[in-house]
C-alpha cells in the first residue's frame, strides 16, 4: 500500500523493519522498550540519543530545551500561552487554515488573541502579505502554522516578526528541510506526521521565553519544570519515544535535512507540475505558496470523487480523501513517501482521465 493518509502518516519501511526486529529484545536487554522502565540506563540511552540526534539534524543551538511531550499540538495551542505570557496580556495570530484558526481560538481562552493576519476571506488558499499584518509590538509572541495540513499552504521563509518570539506549530512539516531554529522562540509539532509515531509531541523552545507561567499552571504543563525533570515529570511516551529516534537516524542516514528537502522538493514539483498541465484536476493555492507536503486537489467533476477514491484503493493508493471542511483529494507526501509512491499515483490520476475524464 502507497499511503497518503494526512496523519498518522506512513514511516520510512527501514524504520518499521528495525521496530519489528527489536521489538521483543531491544539491543540484547531481554526485553520490549515498552517494557522498560524509564528510569533504567537502557531506556535513558534511548532518550537521549533521541534528544542528540534531533538536536544534530535541525542543528539546535545550545539555548534551546528539547522537550519530549504528550498531549499531541491541541494540548500546544494551550500550553503556549500558559507559558509564553510572561506578565503581558496578548498575542498575535496569522490564520492561513483551519490549525491556525483552532490555535487561536483555544488561545482566546487564556489571552488577548490578535488576529494580525488571515487568508479565511480567500477560503485559505495562501498567505496573506506580511505588509499587510497588523502586528502588536507589545504582543507576547507571533503564531504561525508553517504548514497547514488541510488547505496545503506553507510558509517557505521565516516572517519578520519585529522582534518578537516567533512561535510555529510545524506539525506537518518539521524536519521537510532545514531551518534557521534560531529564527524561532518556540517550535512545537506532533509526531505522527514526520516523527514517528502520534503520543509524543516535540516542543523546541528558547531557555529565556521559559519560568513564568500563568498562575497555577499545573507542573506538568510547565515548560520550565519539564525541561528541569528531562521530560520525565512522569512516564513519558517511551514508545513513541523511541521511534521517534529511530527516525532521527534514519534522516541523518539520508544525508540530513538538506537531502530531505531535495527530495521532497522533487516529489511535490511532480504532482503539482502534472495537476496544472491537466485541465481535470485543480489545485487553488498560490503557487508560492503552495505546501511541499499536502496536496489537496479537485476533480472536475465531483460526482466522480467516489470512483477515484475507489480505483486508487484498489490500484494500492490509500488515503487520498480530502479533509471533509475542503473536500475533493488530498496527497500528503510526507518524508517517509518515495519518489515511486507519488509517480504511481499521477500514473493513476493519468490513467483516471483517460478513462473517466
Ligand atoms: N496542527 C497541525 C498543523 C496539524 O496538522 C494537526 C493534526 O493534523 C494538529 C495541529 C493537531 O495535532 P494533534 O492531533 O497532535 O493534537
Amino acid at each position: 500500500i502507497v499511503n497518503f493518509s494526512a496523519g498518522p502518516a506512513t514511516l520510512p519501511l527501514e524504520v518499521l523493519q528495525q521496530v519489528q526486529a527489536e521489538l521483543l529484545d531491544w539491543n540484547g536487554s531481554g526485553m520490549s522498550v515498552m517494557e522498560m522502565s524509564h528510569r533504567d540506563k537502557e531506556f535513558m540511552s534511548i532518550a537521549q540519543a533521541a534528544e542528540q540526534d534531533l538536536r544534530e539534524v535541525m542543528n539546535i543551538p545550545a539555548n534551546y530545551k528539547v522537550l519530549f511531550m504528550q498531549g499531541g499540538a491541541t494540548a500546544q495551542f494551550s500550553l503556549v500561552p500558559m507559558n509564553l505570557l510572561r506578565g503581558k496580556t496578548g498575542a498575535d495570530y496569522i490564520v492561513t487554515g483551519d490549525w491556525g484558526k483552532k490555535a487561536a481560538k483555544v488561545a482566546a481562552q487564556l489571552c488577548t488573541v490578535n488576529i494580525a493576519a488571515s487568508s479565511e476571506a480567500d477560503k485559505f488558499t495562501g498567505i496573506p502579505e506580511p505588509s499587510s499584518w497588523k502586528l502588536d509590538p507589545n504582543a507576547a509572541y507571533v503564531h504561525i502554522t508553517p504548514n497547514e495540513t488541510i488547505h496545503g499552504v506553507e510558509f517557505h521563509t521565516e516572517p519578520d516578526t519585529l522582534g518578537v518570539p516567533l512561535v510555529a506549530d510545524m506539525s506537518s512539516n518539521i524536519l521537510s528541510r532545514p531551518v534557521d531554529v534560531s529564527k524561532y522562540g518556540l517550535i512545537y509539532a506532533g509526531a505522527q506526521k514526520n516523527i514517528g509515531p502520534s503520543g509524543v509531541t516535540i516542543v523546541i523552545v528558547r531557555e529565556d521565553l521559559i519560568g513564568e507561567t500563568l498562575p497555577k499552571t499545573p507542573a506538568l504543563f510547565d515548560y520550565k519544570q519539564v525541561a528541569d525533570n528531562d521530560s520525565m515529570l512522569n512516564t513519558p511516551p517511551c514508545f513513541a519515544w523511541y521511534v521517534a529516534g529511530l527516525v532521527f537516524k534514519w534522516i541523518k542516514r539520508q544525508g540530513g535535512l538538506a537531502v530531505i528537502a531535495e527530495r521532497n522538493r522533487h516529489k511535490a514539483a511532480l504532482l503539482y507540475d502534472y495537476i496544472d498541465g491537466e485541465d481535470f484536476y485543480t489545485n487553488p493555492v498560490r503557487k508560492v505558496d503552495r505546501s511541499r507536503m499536502n496536496v489537496p486537489f479537485t476533480l472536475a467533476n465531483p460526482e466522480l470523487d467516489g470512483e477515484f477514491l475507489k480505483g486508487a484503493k484498489a490500484a494500492g493508493l490509500s488515503g487520498l480523501k480530502g479533509h471533509r471542511s475542503v473536500g475533493g483529494m488530498r496527497a500528503s507526501i510526507y518524508n517517509a513517501m518515495t519518489i515511486e509512491g507519488v509517480q504511481q499515483l499521477v500514473d493513476y490520476m493519468k490513467e483516471f482521465v483517460r478513462t473517466r475524464g
